[in-house]
């Protein structure tokens, strides 16, 4: 009943058995199945770099994907080293003069800042949470205060919770005037409160565990991530947009550490902040400095066309992680240069993806690809999100995994069929995890 094609990429499999009760019942059952994937791109071979900074960052580069979002965020903005890029550094410090106006990101959050830096503001029913306080008192009475107001603040509907992402005056500058007028709970981490006139409740920068609290009337995550400073505060902050809970990750810190403790925590905060935003199902991301993550332009975005439904920060889990990879590499990339005696892994963002017009019952498959190329020789588990059927296939040489055709397994045309790669590591790299969902359309 086998029939071989010639001619046709190692990846496409000879099914042996038909999948029974979930096919398009027209007998056609030992049809070999071809891949259905787009052209991969050419790949080309790492060079042998002259330093480990080198290729940190020729992988914060691989790690776009080709992606012009992820390339002109998150790995032209977090890999902003003088000697590679000057001009971008100076574009983000003059990026202060212009200002962005009270902006609104979801159905309860809000931006008012420069295009350099800002402060987010939450309402719940119950209050106000805002991070950060803008440069100085004069901004915070100019720009939170009138803001504030036109959102609804009043002893009914207070401002309730500062978050300050760390000590640096553009963050704090403005958090003594807002205590002053709004008596506001503020919350820092321990090592960046020293000697701070607004006294603040600490969040303890020692202990990497993640600290569940709520404020301003809604869950927050805050989590410490020294580097940038010793007391950087990270946060994961439910939003609503359209209606429905969101989970958006904020970053406390951007600006690399020169030194290697600093350099040394700045990775580890970046690694933990990827895997807590993985495990959250985080799907969002603001940015204090908003260029870094692309927030700026996504405003720029609402402010032509207005906040669209879902809204436009809303980027996906996967891409997120994406960013926060390359993040990352950045940050490797750092440490590599602070300390380029101790190697560290490249983080190698992978993509998984299910045939282009859906999987069927005859080709549940997946391709893995990183910015590397495909990834040959990984497990792929397969299953469906009603059925609960599972199948575990192995990727060939171009990157694809099948299921064998098993007459026991039952798939139901609409489910979601769900493909996971749990990540592995290779010589001198780690192959994130990677998923995808899919519908199965017959
Ligand atoms: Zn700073």
């Amino acid at each position: 009943m086998n029939r071989t094609l010639t001619g046709i990429a190692a990846g496409v499999a000879v099914l042996i058995a038909a999948l029974s009760g979930c096919g398009n019942g027209d007998g056609d059952d030992d049809t070999p199945v071809v891949d259905r994937f787009s052209a991969l791109p050419a790949y080309t071979a790492d060079p042998a770099f002259a330093s480990e900074y080198d290729r940190h960052i020729a992988a914060s580069h691989r790690n776009t994907l080709n992606d012009e979002f992820m390339l002109n965020t998150y790995r032209n903005y977090y890999c902003m080293y003088p000697e590679e890029n000057v001009e971008l550094r100076n574009e983000v410090r003059n990026g202060a003069i212009n200002r962005v106006p009270l902006t609104q990101l979801f159905d309860d959050v809000w931006y008012i800042g420069s295009h350099h830096v800002g402060q987010y503001i939450f309402r719940s029913g119950e209050g106000f949470l805002v991070i950060d306080s803008l440069n100085n008192a004069q901004e915070a009475q100019t720009y939170t205060v009138p803001a504030l107001s036109v959102l609804g603040v009043s002893t009914a509907l207070p401002f309730k919770d500062l978050i300050v992402t760390h000590g640096h005056g553009d963050h704090d500058g403005g958090a003594q005037e807002l205590k002053n007028l709004y008596s506001p709970r503020i919350l820092t981490g321990s090592a960046d409160a020293a000697r701070k006139t607004y006294a603040p409740e600490t969040i303890d920068s020692s202990k990497v565990e993640p600290v569940r609290l709520t404020l301003g009337g809604r869950d927050v995550i805050l989590f410490s991530t020294p580097g940038h400073t010793p007391g950087s505060l990270s946060s994961i902050v439910t939003v609503k947009d359209n209606g429905k809970p969101v989970k958006a990750v904020l970053v406390g810190g951007s600006a690399m550490p020169g030194n290697k403790a600093a350099a040394d925590n700045y990775l580890y905060s970046v690694e933990r902040t990827y895997d807590l935003a993985r495990t959250e199902n985080v799907t969002a991301s603001m940015q204090n400095h908003p260029v870094f993550d692309g927030t700026l332009r996504l405003m720029e975005q609402i402010n032509q066309n207005g906040l669209s439904k879902p809204s436009p920060l809303v980027i996906g889990q996967e891409r997120i992680l994406q960013g926060l990879a390359i993040l990352r590499q950045c940050s490797a990339a750092n440490a590599a240069k602070v300390d380029p005696a101790t190697p560290l892994p490249v983080w190698q963002v992978a993509k998984l993806e299910q045939p282009t017009d859906g999987p069927t019952a005859k080709d549940v498959s997946a391709r893995l690809t990183t910015g590397w190329g495909p990834v040959a020789g990984q497990a792929i588990i397969f299953t469906g999100t009603s059925s609960k059927a599972s199948c575990t296939a192995t990727t060939n040489d171009v990157g694809v995994a099948r299921c064998a055709r098993d007459a026991s397994i039952k798939l139901t045309v609409g489910e979601e069929i769900v493909a996971s790669f749990s990540g592995t590591a290779i010589a001198g790299a780690t192959i994130l995890p990677a998923s995808s969902a899919a519908t199965l359309v017959k």
